[in-house]
């Protein structure tokens, strides 16, 4: 009998180190979107007690070395991790790609090509908001892209922004830039399926981003998880800086259902632009396997 309470008392001590680590698996630097670099970023992070911390920039992984040598620098753990853009139907998605091999070639040519899209992209989106009188959004957005190669609609909201034209970032995105306004222009991303074999390519998991964000109806959301699982998705963030507590519940009904792993990450930005900081969310709901516990 004593002789198997070590073994219980490791177990019970390892459940709720595992539960209660303060995960954040999801932010932006200036490799993308972020207003961070790096290496600021993770910094901030590790002030704010994280204990697991991964970057995902949108579509790069430079700036994944230089995050995990300050990291590494801080004692602060940290996984490769990306958010690659997709289009699911007529939807577009984002699926993070988690504990992937920054050096995989599959994974870094499907990310080249998608850049090479969002640069053709931009370049119509210039001409879309020039034909309503906004002159100069090209050059003006990429003043605001620190790489110069991952050019988004971020980007083009912080030149909006910065010239006067709208007060806030989020004003930017209400009145241009989405769907029905200036400056937004239909894309193609990858497949679902493409994206998620460059991730397992790279030895990664595959996570679906911020699920209630999408708009989707509950039968599309059903389709969307069932072809996510059969075509070897993983995980589904449930905590995020994008939903609301009774989002968190929804989708964690939806992780024990599907059988996902769950994530958490406050999809954090920078200062000023961002819902939730580093690590302040709440912790998963019961009963759910963290993504964290498949790489142990
Ligand atoms: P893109 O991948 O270039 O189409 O840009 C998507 C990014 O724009 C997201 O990752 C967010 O950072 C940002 N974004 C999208 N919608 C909004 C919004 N309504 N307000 C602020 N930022 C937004
Ligand atoms: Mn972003
Ligand atoms: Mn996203
Ligand atoms: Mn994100």
């Amino acid at each position: 009998m004593f002789g198997r309470l070590p073994g219980i008392i490791f177990t019970i001590l390892f459940f709720f180190d595992s539960i209660l680590l303060n995960a954040d698996l999801h932010s932006h630097s200036t490799i993308s979107d972020g207003l961070l670099t790096p290496t600021e970023l993770t910094r901030r992070v590790s002030e704010l007690a994280v204990d697991l911390f991964a970057l995902t920039d949108h579509d790069d992984l430079r700036g994944l070395a230089e995050a995990r040598n300050e990291a590494d620098r801080l004692g602060l753990r940290f996984i490769n991790g990306v958010e690659i853009s997709v289009t699911w139907e007529t939807t577009t998605l984002h699926v993070l790609g988690l504990n992937v091999d920054p050096e995989n070639a599959v994974l870094n040519d499907g990310l080249a090509v998608v850049r090479e899209g969002r640069t053709k992209r931009a370049q119509l989106m210039a001409e879309d908001l020039a034909r309503v009188g906004i002159q100069g959004c090209l050059e003006g957005a990429h003043k605001y892209a620190t790489n110069k190669e991952m050019i988004g609609r971020t980007h083009f909201a912080r030149y909006l922004v910065d010239s006067g034209v709208v007060n806030d970032v989020r004003s930017a995105f209400k009145h241009y830039l989405v769907r029905g306004k200036p400056g937004y222009v239909k894309h193609q991303w990858p497949d679902l399926a493409d994206a998620i074999r460059w991730i397992h390519e790279a030895g990664g998991t595959a996570v679906i981003a911020h699920p209630g964000r999408y708009g989707l109806g509950a039968n599309p959301m059903r389709r969307l998880l069932g072809q996510f699982r059969d075509l070897g998705g993983e995980g589904l963030e449930v905590v995020t800086g994008n939903h609301t507590s009774d989002q968190m519940r929804h989708y964690a009904g939806h992780a024990k259902n599907f059988g996902f792993a769950a994530s958490r990450g406050s999809d954090y930005h920078g200062p000023g632009e961002s819902y939730s900081l580093p690590g302040k969310l709440p912790p998963l709901p019961d009963g759910l396997r963290p993504v964290w516990e498949l790489w142990d």
